[in-house]
């Protein structure tokens, strides 16, 4: 009797098919338990570095605590030696020197710790109607009308003209006062809702709610605008001068939390990219007797085009592997041929509610695991670095080997939009580079949704690179 065609399709496809399985499903219950422990920490990371200089700021505690020590390019170092350098209290590298020579290459992995917000202008205080604003500038790429009616916390500094420096953070604590833009009430936004959507809130409508209170016993105009500058004089010994130096970001107020009834789901600001920026540096901070020289990025910069001295356009870390490898004897540019990147960021995660913007078979999902992107760019690949097969293929097995749930994800379909990471600029340097990173719901929102096990994933892709 022949052989029916259909025996054996069952095998054959479980051979030849590749398979994408939720995490949830690939994960031990032990695993599942450190995942989760894992993203606790995350969270609080989250709530307590808020801006690029809070999250300097953490990373350069965090790394002291755990025997880093000022780069010093007159020094010589050896295996096992840490040591970070901070880039005007905005950008953190993180170097754990590795048994190898220098010039056989160094593992980098770049995140970035900016986060698109609401900054405040340069001349910023303003009363109108006697309600008292800051008038902000938005800061990288935010769908405007999400910004208001939501509670906002200021944090930045304030250089004053004798150049000595105030730390602001305000509305964080629990007490604290926040801010927030408004918006009108449905029943007088007819004409509002009739806007092109990109304009429903414009730039010029972002502004900050600061204060209403007037001035007492004066006749004298501006008078709420009055009372604020008395307070913040009391409390900062400013004037309404010292704003022309200062650098202040409104970001939302409230603190990362779990999302769901299984609370698989974390939601929280600046998860673009600090999700990345968190895992990343646990890795490194974990790191122990290393093969190759490892080289954390903290960057900023990125949500606005990497340029500027503290961006990764900038020549920032060309000059600090120069300085690293000039501590071998070496060159710079023989360390960075031989080097290899895995550019931290985030992708878009599919979304089950606005599915038409991705073409399903190459999008990450949320539970995937962490995502590897060969190219990022817009049309015709504009703007990518595009990781060459070799390479794709090398961190392939690298990750499989390790037991490292992963996917791989391309910013939604052919010509629906795009963008980039810092990938290009790296790759630009001679340098093996490639995305990988957390798939992001809401990306760029107020509230943006990652899932725990693509976390925990992208903590153990970045653990098994530096570790190889
Ligand atoms: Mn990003
Ligand atoms: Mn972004």
């Amino acid at each position: 009797m022949a052989k029916k065609e259909t025996s054996g399709a069952k095998e054959l496809k479980e051979k030849l098919f590749l398979k994408k399985k939720n995490a949830y499903l690939r994960m031990s219950d032990a695993e599942i338990k450190k995942c989760e422990k894992f993203c606790e920490g995350y969270k609080k990371f989250l709530d307590e570095a808020k801006t690029e200089r809070e999250a300097a700021g953490f990373i350069e505690r965090e790394a002291k605590s755990a025997g880093f020590v000022p780069f010093d390019k007159n020094k010589k170092y050896k295996a096992g030696d840490k040591v970070y350098l901070v880039n005007r209290e905005k950008a953190v590298i993180l170097a754990v020197i590795g048994k190898e020579p220098i010039e056989k290459g160094v593992n980098l992995v770049a995140a970035h710790i900016d986060s698109p917000r609401l900054d405040m202008k340069q001349n910023p205080m303003l009363e109108k109607d006697e309600v008292a604003y800051f008038k902000t500038h938005y800061y990288g790429g935010i769908k405007k009308y999400q910004w208001p009616t939501v509670p906002l916390s200021l944090h930045g500094v304030i250089v004053k003209a004798d150049g000595s420096k105030i730390v602001v953070r305000i509305g964080e604590d629990e007490g604290d006062p926040v801010f927030c833009v408004s918006d009108l009430l449905p029943h007088l936004a007819s004409a509002q809702m009739k806007r092109p959507s990109a304009e429903i809130v414009k730039g010029e409508e972002l502004n900050l709610i600061i204060g209403s209170r007037p001035f007492k016993d004066d006749e004298t105009s501006e008078r709420v605008k009055l009372n604020l500058l008395m307070l913040l004089n009391e409390k900062y010994g400013i004037t309404e001068a010292d704003f022309l130096s200062a650098e202040l970001e409104a970001v939302p107020a409230f603190k990362a939390s779990d999302i769901g009834f299984d609370r698989s789901l974390i939601g929280g600001y600046g998860q673009d990219d600090r999700v990345c920026a968190y895992t990343e540096l646990m890795a490194v901070l974990g790191a122990k007797a290393l093969k190759k020289t490892a080289v954390a990025i903290l960057t900023d910069k990125e949500e606005t085009g990497s340029d500027g001295n503290t961006g990764l356009r900038s020549a920032y870390l060309k000059y600090f592997i120069a300085d690293l490898a000039a501590c071998f004897g070496k060159e710079g540019r023989e360390v960075l041929s031989n080097s290899k990147c895995l550019s931290a960021d985030v992708n878009a995660a599919y979304d089950p509610t606005f599915p038409d913007v991705f073409e399903k078979n190459n999008a990450s999902v949320l539970n995937g695991g962490v995502c590897v992107t060969k190219y990022t760019g817009s049309r015709g690949k504009s703007g990518t670095s595009d990781a060459s097969a070799e390479f794709v293929g090398e961190i392939r097995s690298l990750l499989d080997k390790n037991n490292v749930i992963w996917q791989t994800g391309e910013l939604g379909k052919v010509d629906i939009g795009g963008g980039g990471t810092v990938a290009a600029y790296i790759a630009n340097l001679n340098v093996d580079t490639i995305d990988v990173g957390v798939p992001v719901m809401s990306m760029h929102a107020p509230f943006e949704i990652t899932a725990k096990t693509d976390v925990y994933a992208a903590f153990k892709a970045f653990e098994a690179f530096i570790n190889n």
